[in-house]
């Protein structure tokens, strides 16, 4: 405001003398024009000083874009740190989450397992039969039977208690009825990676593996390797179950 009064002032002098040298002698012309140039002066002197000030004025706006680019940048800095730490949390809660399906997995093979030791439905098949033992010696039931149609007969054990084999093992022996007991007494020696059988025994005409809680094992075979006129019996060959694990096993029609 002061530079600017001071402005006003030197053009206020330059119109009085511009008004002397115009209406003025010779005397007052050489005045004039003194007070022309001294009045010139001070206006060039007031102009670089303004430009001075805008120079100045100038450089401080630079200074100040400068820093406010400084801060701009700081903020873009800390806002990317910021995503970064959002990102990284991000990637915590979906590991966490994966963990969580992970065992979600788990639980879910879990239960599976826990039903593939129920035993398979029914599929209406006669020649194809089902039969189970839990953590007592018994099986579900002890008489079983096909058609005479069959050509090939398969019969699945299944174990749906939760002990282990070693300790009640169970599996599904077919023998001729006079031949059971001494085919079970034989395969004590063979233990349970032997499946308690003798082995090679001609007189075993079918048997499933020994099965432990949660496993099932079955076994196929032909029809025509039973004889008309001859019993047959089922028994489990783990010792100690076949004199009470045992079943008639008939064929009908
Ligand atoms: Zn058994």
């Amino acid at each position: 405001m002061k530079r600017m009064n001071q402005s006003l002032k030197n053009w206020t002098v330059l119109a009085f003398a511009l008004s002397l040298a115009a209406c003025g002698g010779s005397e007052s012309t050489d005045t004039a024009e003194s007070t022309i140039e001294s009045a010139a002066d001070t206006v060039t002197e007031t102009v670089d000083d303004a430009v001075d000030t805008a120079t100045e004025a100038a450089d401080g706006a630079v200074d100040a874009a400068s820093d406010m680019m400084d801060d701009a940048a700081d903020a873009v800095a800390d806002a990317v740190d910021e995503t970064v730490d959002a990102a990284d949390d991000a990637m915590d809660a979906a590991h966490s989450t994966m963990d969580s399906a992970a065992d979600a997995v788990d639980d879910a093979a879990g239960a599976l397992a826990g039903a593939a030791a129920a035993p398979p439905a029914d599929d209406g098949d006669p020649c194809t039969l089902n039969i189970t033992a839990g953590d007592n010696i018994a099986y579900s039931t002890n008489e079983l039977s096909v058609p005479s149609s069959c050509t090939n007969v398969t019969v699945t054990l299944t174990h749906t208690g939760n002990l282990p084999k070693i300790a009640m093992g169970h599996n599904w022996v077919l023998a001729a009825a006079g031949d059971a007991d001494a085919v079970a007494a034989a395969g004590t020696g063979a233990g349970v990676d032997g499946n308690y059988l003798p082995a090679g025994d001609e007189r075993i005409i079918a048997a499933t593996e020994l099965v432990g809680g949660g496993e099932s094992s079955s076994v196929t075979f032909a029809l025509s390797k039973l004889k008309s006129g001859t019993d047959y019996v089922y028994v489990c060959s783990f010792p100690g179950h076949w004199t009470i694990m045992k079943g008639t096993f008939t064929v009908t029609g």
